[in-house]
């Protein structure tokens, strides 16, 4: 088995790094075991290779942010959408309280102020805060190809602690990019964020991506294809925070973080990548899931920019 030697065999190179620290944002994200990691690689065609932790679940944090975008897009229509939110790296941290200046959207969805934007933006306009959350965990589900839930302690530590969010979640409401009640907003795109995902199930949702936004083994189409073009460039350059650059430069895969310590990559036609390890580094990103993709890129020429 080609595919999962190599898994085991990278794994084990990056295991004895210990840098970085679990996310300390609630008591519940701090008391993650530090020593899980997982990898896994599902092709187009439904195929999964992982080695490690790969069943091991954990809660998606900012990986929804593209999949939420994805429903917007499908469910809205690109036009109200880039309305409210614009597709321009920050460069700054996730949870940068910062919007254009002029219009006042957020810099792109990748980032909590617009991917709370976002998170009002799913299911059809007019939609109250639980169509919205039911969209959303429907939605995952189908990108995941199984029924996906929500971890509710997570969900409820987080938002004791979700003052910087409800922050940004004001500001938005003052430039009436929100128009609706701020806590409820916060708490949907909260409780988006608690969904319970696998290394294997993030592996398939970029599979899904990879493939046109058509699921490889239930084979339903997920969202049309145009708005998987438009997720997976802000994915390329808005995906790592204010570390887009040195990934895009050096990894070269459309790619999304959470602070829970997963990481996903999506190749178009070929591949969706995910891979778990909790300690993060300075940006937020997963120390030796960074590591992880560094060596599958360059160990299998998987950089974009590379001629195949
Ligand atoms: N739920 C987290 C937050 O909104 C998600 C952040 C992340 O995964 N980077 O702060």
């Amino acid at each position: 088995p080609i595919i999962p030697d190599y898994l085991a065999e990278v794994l084990g190179q990056v295991e004895p790094d210990a840098s970085g620290k679990p996310a300390a944002d609630n008591p519940q994200l701090a008391a993650a075991d530090p020593e899980r990691l997982g990898a896994a690689f599902a092709t187009v065609d439904g195929q999964l290779h992982g080695a490690g932790d790969i069943d091991v679940p954990f809660t998606i944090q900012s990986i929804s942010k593209p999949f939420a975008y994805a429903l917007a897009l499908a469910d809205r229509g690109f036009g109200p959408v880039l309305a409210k939110v614009g597709v321009e790296p920050s460069g700054e941290a996730f949870n940068e309280i910062s919007l254009e200046d002029g219009t006042g959207r957020p810099l792109n969805p990748m980032i909590n102020a617009g991917a709370i934007t976002v998170h009002s933006l799913v299911a059809e306009a007019g939609s109250g805060p639980a169509e919205r959350v039911r969209r959303v965990l429907d939605g995952l589900s189908a990108f995941a190809g199984r029924q996906l839930d929500m971890d509710e302690k997570v969900c409820a530590s987080e938002m004791e602690h979700a003052h910087r969010n409800l922050a940004i979640g004001h500001m938005l409401r003052s430039h009436d990019i929100l128009t609706e009640d701020v806590g409820a907003v916060v708490d949907g795109y909260t409780r988006q964020c608690s969904v319970l995902v696998t290394t294997r199930d993030l592996a398939m949702m970029a599979a899904t991506l990879a493939n046109r936004g058509v699921n490889p083994l239930s084979g339903e189409q997920v969202v049309p294809e145009g708005v998987v073009r438009q997720v997976l460039s802000v994915m390329f350059s808005c995906g790592m925070y204010d570390a887009a650059g040195d990934w895009t430069t050096q990894v070269g895969i459309p790619a999304k973080s959470g602070v829970a310590g997963g990481l996903i990559g999506a190749l178009p036609g070929r591949i969706g990548i995910a891979t778990f390890s909790p300690r993060l580094d300075g940006h937020g990103n997963s120390v030796r899931g960074v590591s992880l993709f560094e060596r599958f890129s360059s160990d299998m020429g998987l950089h974009v920019m590379d001629v195949p």
